[in-house]
């Protein structure tokens, strides 16, 4: 189970971060997979625009090959049952710990007229949507680590007050570690809302991705033996973050022999960032356009799409229905049993 906010356009960060899991997921396991409109409530959209991001996520997930008739693909909204179990779970969520959240704090500090009660729940909803089909992987960014360390707090609290009933979730990634999609101005991830120049999203014509590579933040130097890295003749310097960010990158969309070739290049000192950044470039032209163009033919099909998120809150209600039954019984709340 995973989902992602309707605050903008989905971006490389939000591909390599969790909907490439999800593709990969929707083989081997039952899966749940939503548009998180309810937690975009906490910054106060724009009544249209939320409705068009909604309808866009839902159809970038088509677009990068999630399945509707595999998955259960919806809107968050679309699921009353959310409600229900994050009301039961705010019970069990310390007003102390969650002050202490890393993302709220960051909120605070981002919008300090607008800390609702709901910014402060935020990871409780969160975990309200895991638990909701007792899910037991979670594929997420790096950046959601310490939620899913909450969800399992709850859990536990939960199991130890009422008995088991929910598995203790786990943030998942098919690869060794979760990723972190670093930003092209050589700072911070790549986000939805930050600087949008520095990010690369699904949406994005193809100059506006060769624009954004090529004014991407590099190093002065030609590479390890350079004076840029670790100096003159220091072959084995790390590199400028700068630098090792435009490397992930191509690590990411490039074929391998690309990569080696310009790891060479660095390695001896005689790298040209031009070069690297135009190739980046092209690769990552490849690598979204198809996936912005079939996105695009989706969103034209409104009756589909409509029918998928039909489709889809159904399934993920008669799952969430039968988990709150059990957490209703086993919190007592079954009166007539
Ligand atoms: P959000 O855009 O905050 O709703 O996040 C949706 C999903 O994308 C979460 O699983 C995040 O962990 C993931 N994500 C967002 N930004 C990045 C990034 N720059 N690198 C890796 N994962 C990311």
């Amino acid at each position: 189970m995973s989902g992602i906010r309707p605050t903008g356009f989905l971006h490389l960060g939000n591909y390599f971060g969790a909907v490439q899991n999800y593709v990969r997921m929707q083989d081997e396991y039952e899966c749940y997979f939503m548009v998180a409109d309810l937690h975009s409530l906490t910054t106060h959209p724009d009544t249209h625009l939320l409705k068009q991001h909604a309808i866009r996520v839902l159809c970038e997930y088509i677009a990068c090959g999630l399945d509707p008739e595999k998955v259960a693909l919806y809107c968050q909204s679309h699921v009353p049952e959310t409600a229900e179990l994050y009301l039961f779970l705010n019970m069990l969520a310390y007003v102390g710990e969650l002050e202490k959240t890393p993302t709220f704090k960051e909120k605070v500090r981002a919008q300090p007229d607008n800390v609702n009660a709901g910014l402060l729940t935020y990871p409780v909803l969160q975990a309200a949507d895991i638990l909701l089909h007792r899910a037991a992987l979670v594929p997420v960014g790096k950046d959601q680590e310490q939620h899913l360390e909450m969800a399992r707090n709850y859990v536990n609290r939960f199991t130890h007050r009422y008995g088991p009933v929910f598995p203790e979730p786990r943030a998942f990634n098919f690869g060794e570690e979760l990723v972190k999609v670093p930003s092209l101005d050589g700072s911070g991830k790549m986000s939805k809302s930050e600087n949008q120049l520095a990010t690369i999203y699904l949406n994005d014509d193809d100059e506006l991705i060769r624009t954004k590579i090529r004014k991407a933040r590099t190093d002065s130097g030609s590479g390890a033996a350079g004076s840029g890295a670790g100096g003159a003749g220091d072959p084995g310097a790390s590199k400028p973050e700068s630098v090792a960010n435009l490397f992930l990158l191509m690590k990411l969309v490039s074929p391998a022999s690309t990569l080696q070739k310009f790891e060479a290049d660095y390695q001896a000192g005689t790298i040209r960032y031009g070069d690297l950044k135009k190739e980046l470039g092209e690769d990552m032209v490849k690598f979204i356009a198809p996936i912005r163009e079939r996105a695009v033919g989706i969103r034209a099909d409104e009756a589909y799409v409509r029918r998928v998120m039909e489709q889809g809150a159904a399934k993920a209600r008669s799952s969430a229905k039968v988990t709150l039954q059990e957490a209703k019984e086993a919190m007592g709340l079954n009166y007539y049993a």
